[in-house]
């Protein structure tokens, strides 16, 4: 483990990134947070698409009525502060804040709100190449129920739930339907297939707007090809010609099966070999025209 993290503005030993286990946070799932990552560089690590991802901290925020009480500027110099100091050359930015007052209650507005940055080494996730998916019996949330584009941490039980479901049925991970049984987006990531040379990702409303999601977006149309946001079923992994998921963890990983079935011909599709190459030189500073997406830390 790191030997720091940063807390409410200081750095501190990593043993002491601790909360009471009286706060709002805890017991309402009221905490919002984000997860980024950094990548070697000729020049040094350098964070990807950094300003976004603080976009979508503060968008949460706001959602839970929840006051940061810090700015942009001083999270990201934070985040600076952390790279350097555990000497990482390529890790896992965990910003994340919640309801932190020593009270039982629901109501916590105008309350306490406390904020933490952990930096870590970043463990690859899987060995595999591609993966298997479940449908998974678990809806995804409703966004009539909740915001859904906002990254809480209360919305994790539902795909908590999704993922256990599929691991104990022998899968690698689940993909959730909305409630009218439209194709939403996998446990912790973004879902395309790619149709007819098209890349068909679901249309935000029911999904976390992923930012990998939208790099994906700009490397595939910068590629002349058409990047279609359309609501489809999940027969269409039946159809198309490959699929894949995408998020900051995942980066672009290949969907091998859903439900058993297999998606093209089981393998790595070209298209998605190709998305998945230009995605690594993308975050690694090697594509000249993506280089506004990174922000160096030295
Ligand atoms: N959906 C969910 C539910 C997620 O947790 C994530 C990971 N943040 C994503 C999609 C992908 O989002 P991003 O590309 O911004 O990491």
């Amino acid at each position: 483990m790191p030997q720091v993290m940063w807390k409410n503005g200081r750095l501190i030993p990593w043993e002491d990134g601790k909360t009471h286990v009286i706060n709002q946070g805890l017991h309402y799932g009221c905490a919002i947070f984000e997860g980024i990552r950094f990548y070697e560089t000729d020049k040094g690590p350098a964070i990807f698409r950094l300003p976004e991802h603080l976009e979508r901290f503060f968008l949460s925020a706001s959602v839970l009525k929840m006051k940061i009480p810090f700015s942009a500027n001083e999270l990201a110099g934070g985040i600076k502060d952390l790279i350097k100091i555990t000497g990482l050359k390529e890790g896992y930015i965990r910003p994340i804040a919640w309801f932190a007052d020593e009270k039982i209650g629901l109501n916590m507005i105008g309350g306490r709100v406390d904020v933490a940055i952990a930096v870590l080494p970043w463990d690859k996730k899987t060995t595999k190449t591609a993966l298997d998916f479940k449908i998974s019996p678990f809806r995804r949330i409703d966004p009539r129920t909740t915001n859904v584009e906002a990254k809480i941490a209360g919305h994790y039980v539902n795909t908590h739930l999704a993922l256990c479901d599929a691991i104990e049925s022998g899968f690698d991970d689940a993909i959730l339907l909305d409630t009218e049984g439209f194709v939403a987006e996998a446990s912790a990531s973004n879902v395309f297939i790619i149709k007819g040379g098209f890349f068909v990702t679901p249309p935000p409303g029911t999904i976390l707007n992923g930012i990998t999601r939208n790099t994906i977006g700009h490397l595939a149309v910068d590629r002349g090809y058409m990047f279609i946001e359309r609501k489809f079923m999940p027969n269409s992994f039946n159809s198309c010609s490959e699929a894949f998921i995408c998020g900051t963890a995942w980066e672009v990983m290949p969907i091998a099966t859903v439900d058993g079935r297999k998606v093209g011909n089981g393998k790595p599709g070209e298209i998605t070999k190709m998305i998945m190459s230009l995605y690594a030189n993308t975050v690694r500073g090697r594509k000249k025209e993506y280089l506004e997406w990174l922000t160096h830390v030295y």
